[in-house]
């Protein structure tokens, strides 16, 4: 029997999330044991509903694995003088291993600036220009998390990666290209598609991996893809459809079914992951703080 008959079709996203916010418990206790307790603070700037849904699910997240949450919401009108001031006053807290701003951001505020502000080694969400250029150059650093968890996905699915063809979908600089920079390091071999590329699906059909994120409702459908592709959908697009709003990824998930070996669905696939390897990344730079905060042996 080939290995694409063995896989699972499905890619529980909630059952890797779990057995990751598993792990990060463990090692929560591990670090409160010497007598250390990570600490994430969240930055809610403004009232946008589903960035308030985001922030209440990751302080919920991070109690649930003993991580010490501090939410700090301020008005919409806030100016970037006072976010860039408490985001110094974050930086300098013995309390505060991880630092994460709430994006977007107000149109008032430069995001690049908050961003930048943040201490590399409590960023994160893996956004400043040290950590992006850290993940480039192949150096140990904290990654953005959604790309992350994807690529724990992908490692839980086909096992080996080595020498794998694998097509990302897009170019932002929150996923398409931090998932391309982590494919890379996991030795496969990369494409990037975007808007301007020609002949995406001659593209994505030559993929054995496919991750789309595209923000486009059901732009790939089983015409782009190649018989046992593995399918990662970071997408996450509200429509109506038949009188109601629902949400679906970037693939036209019913008709890719019958062809791939393994895909993830939406919701319940790659957005379960993104926080749980927030909570990865906040026990990584409380543990790199601890060590560069250690003295040296003699
Ligand atoms: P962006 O809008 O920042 O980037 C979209 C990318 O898709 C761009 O590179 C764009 O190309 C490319 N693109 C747009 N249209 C096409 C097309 N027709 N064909 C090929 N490429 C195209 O989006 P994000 O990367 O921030 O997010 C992508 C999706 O992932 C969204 O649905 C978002 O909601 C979701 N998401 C989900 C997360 C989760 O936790 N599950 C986390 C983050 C995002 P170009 O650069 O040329 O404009």
């Amino acid at each position: 029997m080939s290995r694409a008959a063995t896989l699972p079709r499905l890619i529980d996203g909630k059952a890797t999330a779990a057995r990751v916010l598993a792990e990060v418990s463990d090692e929560v206790a591990d670090l409160r044991a010497r007598g250390v307790q990570p600490g994430l603070a969240v930055v809610l700037v403004g009232s946008d509903p589903a960035s308030q849904v985001y922030v209440r699910n990751k302080v919920l997240r991070a109690e649930e694995t003993g991580i010490r949450s501090l939410e700090h919401k301020l008005p919409a009108d806030t100016d970037e003088a006072t976010l860039l001031a408490l985001i110094e006053h974050l930086n300098a807290s013995a309390e505060v291993n991880g630092i994460l701003v709430q994006l977007p951001l107000p149109a008032h505020i430069n995001e690049q600036r908050v961003l930048q502000a943040i201490d590399p080694l409590k960023d994160v969400d893996g956004f400043h220009s040290e950590n992006v250029g850290g993940l480039s150059q192949g150096r140990e650093v904290l990654t953005p998390c959604t790309p992350s968890g994807c690529l724990r996905l992908l490692q839980d699915t086909c096992g080996e990666l080595r020498g794998k063809h694998a097509v990302v979908v897009g170019r932002s600089n929150i996923v398409g290209k931090p998932m391309a920079a982590l494919l890379l390091q996991a030795d496969c071999t990369v494409t990037v598609v975007h808007s301007r590329s020609q002949d995406l699906p001659a593209l994505c059909r030559q993929a054995d991996i496919v991750v789309a994120a595209v923000g486009k409702p059901r732009l790939i459908d089983a015409n782009w893809l190649k018989p046992g592709a593995v399918v990662i959908d970071v997408g996450i697009n509200r429509i109506d459809e038949d009188g109601r709003s629902k949400l679906v990824g970037d693939v036209d998930f019913d008709s890719a079914l019958s062809l791939v070996s393994a895909i993830t669905p939406v919701p319940g696939g790659v957005g379960p992951m993104t926080i749980a390897y927030l909570m990865k990344n906040t026990v990584a730079a409380t543990r790199r703080q601890c060590l560069a905060a250690r003295p040296a042996q003699p």
